[in-house]
């Protein structure tokens, strides 16, 4: 005979690693509910400021962060004598690329901002105008620019104006220099080797970029052959 405890008693309480099981679900709920909401709270803002920027600038603490930076790296430069001017070139590459990302995407938005949102080829206001953010790879690293865009009743399409001014192609991230870099390295060389030479340039290219360009290009000489 076993000796269970009576059903009544069983069913009164789950065992104690449910309980903590459950516990520790709703605690992970609550932590993921916390993270949406100051995630929203953040894009929220993140889109705030970027709908009121009219000029690049860099703030006082990002000039002093720049400028700490220089300095240890020009202390590192000096720490390592037997180093050559290639090292050198690489440490000063480096220490100017987040600010001038930041300049980049600022000066972006600025001038997404000053775009009318009017039908590029109708010249006419856009109707249902919403206020999205995209993703740009350019020279100096990813960049996030907020834009407006609605629909012409006209073409009966919704159009972008900024990312038209910007020079952004509708399905890639490239920025225009990416894009012309892209080009000219598929023109040379077979993707598998763009994406080291790029890379070596100290631009991200992605493999995938590239081999689009590849085809189009492949397109384009089919069509002109
Ligand atoms: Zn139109």
């Amino acid at each position: 005979m076993t000796t269970l405890p009576p059903t009544s008693a069983r069913l009164r309480r789950p065992h104690v690693k449910v309980r903590q099981a459950r516990r520790a679900q709703r605690k992970e709920q609550r932590h993921l509910t916390d993270q949406i909401m100051q995630a929203g709270a953040a894009a929220a803002a993140a889109a705030q400021a970027a709908a009121g920027l009219t000029k690049a600038g860099l703030t006082d603490a990002e000039l002093q962060a720049w400028r700490h930076d220089l300095e240890a790296r020009l202390d590192h430069i000096q720490q390592h004598p037997e180093q050559n001017l290639g090292f050198i070139e690489e440490q000063l590459a480096l220490a100017a690329k987040e600010p001038l990302r930041l300049l980049a995407q600022r000066a972006a938005q600025a001038k997404a901002n000053a775009t009318p949102c009017q039908c590029p080829a109708c010249q006419t206001g856009l109707m249902n105008q919403k206020y999205l953010a995209r993703r740009i790879d350019s020279r100096f690293g990813p960049l996030v620019v907020f834009r407006r865009y609605g629909w012409c009743r006209q073409c009966e399409t919704w159009h972008f104006p900024a990312d038209h001014a910007l020079g952004l192609g509708k399905n890639a991230p490239a920025s225009p220099y990416l894009q012309e870099m892209t080009a000219l390295l598929v023109s040379k060389m077979p993707p598998e080797q763009a994406v080291l030479v790029a890379q070596r340039m100290g631009l991200q290219l992605s493999r995938c970029t590239l081999d689009r360009e590849a085809h189009r290009q492949g397109l384009k000489g089919e069509s002109a052959g």
